[in-house]
């Protein structure tokens, strides 16, 4: 039986990444409010939020710090924009942070909204450039398969599922994409994971080569794959594709939206998984999700370009009206603030062991065929046969069938195909991560 606020819910919206005709009959969980890693649905049920929101929240629900930074900034000075040379002090003080923590050196910072629309700024930037560079020819961007980097035009083509592409006319022109780097679902029968890393650094090397390296100027990559499964790359990936980037000066950007600020148990997945990044985009946890912002970190030889380009035709044409919106950046500002007292770097490597030690558990599941991940982000998949690694047919819904038990249990994960993500708020506690994974344990218990 739906409640009134379901009904009026599939009378009037449509949802974002959503089966828009089986919402129409099971209708939408609605939330009300949240405390910590908790959050309660309009009946007053809890459940532990273990996807952080959408891999945003990392300080969790109801952060008074956070709400008052807000409001102060909302009653001083609610909205200006920085176009044309105007500026504000939570936006030049949030570029300071962030170039002072970067994992890579970093010249300055472009702000946004989205996630989306940062990487949709990183095309752009690279289109730009390379016109500006005087070579308009290199132009292409490599991106991987189950990559995810949004859904506007250019990031949902950047993007590697299926979904975002089928009937929107998508991928555009020029954005390919390379293998997924997952071990355990495309390595060969007892191919080392440094061994599989050679290979796609290989394979990577081949598609550029018969794309032509002139025509070829940028690549992108998530430390670790979000929505296309929580994948934590094989060893040595990076330091190959690192080198390979190198060798036919091929610009490296590194979509840090999801593992920015400690997720991966340091600040940036970039430095766990040393990454020589150019460009660098974030948004979810630069505000614990409290306000929508991103942001664009490029090093000087990007900014170089765009200066001296400046200086030949005039404005950068290129932003949008809440780039820098003051109060996400004094949020923004207050979050990295609390990340850096309360030490949630540290906080992260406390607590990774007892949710990688839940995860290697949760491996020895009848239905996990492999369950792993890096500081606090991590997948597990749903197989058929754990010898033969058969997966389930992808319309079997067996991974929404578990998400719908564990919501009965009172925990939130997300399907993604056949996998189940893991990332919880960072400022979890041990107790909350076994408590977590009890609830999980128990729905996979009802979904064989
Ligand atoms: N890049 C990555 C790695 C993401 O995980 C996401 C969203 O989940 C995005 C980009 C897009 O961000 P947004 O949904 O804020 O547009």
């Amino acid at each position: 039986m739906l409640s009134n606020l379901a009904v009026r819910d599939i009378e009037t919206l449509v949802h974002p990444y959503t089966n828009l005709a089986t919402h129409r009959q099971n209708g939408p969980l609605v939330l009300e409010s949240g405390k910590g890693v908790y959050v309660y649905d309009s009946a007053g049920k809890e459940y532990i939020e273990g996807m952080a929101g959408l891999w945003c929240t990392a300080l969790g629900y109801s952060n008074q710090e956070l709400i008052e930074t807000a409001y102060e900034q909302m009653k001083k000075l609610p909205f200006t924009h920085i176009f044309g040379g105007r500026s504000h002090d939570p936006a030049i003080e949030l570029a300071e942070k962030l170039k002072e923590i970067a994992p890579v050196p970093i010249s300055k910072v472009f702000y946004g909204a989205s996630g989306s629309d940062a990487n949709d700024t990183q095309v752009k930037i690279v289109w730009y450039m390379n016109n500006a560079l005087g070579r308009p020819q290199k132009k292409k961007i490599i991106s991987r398969l189950k990559g995810y980097h949004g859904v506007t035009v250019a990031s949902a083509s950047l993007t590697g599922l299926p979904n975002n592409h089928i009937d929107f006319d998508l991928p555009l022109p020029g954005i390919m994409h390379t293998s997924c780097p997952h071990h355990y679902r495309f390595a060969e029968p007892g191919e080392s994971e440094q061994d599989y890393s050679s290979r796609l650094a290989a394979e990577l090397e081949e598609m550029i080569l018969r794309e032509g390296p002139d025509t070829v100027a940028a690549f992108i990559a998530e430390p670790v794959m979000g929505a296309g499964g929580a994948i934590t790359p094989p060893e040595g990936y990076f330091e190959k594709i690192n080198a390979v980037l190198a060798k036919y000066d091929i610009l490296f950007i590194s979509d840090e939206v999801i593992t920015g600020f400690g997720r991966t148990g340091k600040m940036f997945g970039t430095e766990t998984y040393g990454m020589n990044a150019d460009t660098i985009s974030l948004a979810k946890q630069i505000t614990s999700a409290y306000f929508p912002l991103s942001a664009v970190m490029m090093n000087e030889k990007v900014y170089e370009v765009l200066v001296d380009q400046s200086r030949k035709i005039g404005t950068f044409g290129h932003g949008n009206t809440y780039a820098g919106h003051p109060v996400g950046c004094a949020v923004a500002v207050k979050t990295l603030e609390i990340y850096q007292r309360e030490k949630i770097v540290d906080h992260v490597n406390k607590v990774a062991p007892a949710f990688l030690r839940r995860l290697d558990k949760l491996a020895e599941h009848p239905l996990v065929g492999e369950a792993r991940g890096v500081g606090l982000i991590g997948g597990a998949e749903l197989v058929k046969d754990k010898q033969t690694k058969a997966s389930f047919e992808a319309k079997n819904g067996v991974a929404a069938k578990a998400v719908a038990y564990a919501l009965e249990e009172g925990f939130i994960t997300r399907a993604m195909g056949d996998r189940l993500a893991f990332c919880p708020p960072l400022v979890i506690s041990e107790a909350e991560i076994e408590e977590m994974f009890n609830r999980c344990e128990r729905a996979l218990d009802k979904t064989l």
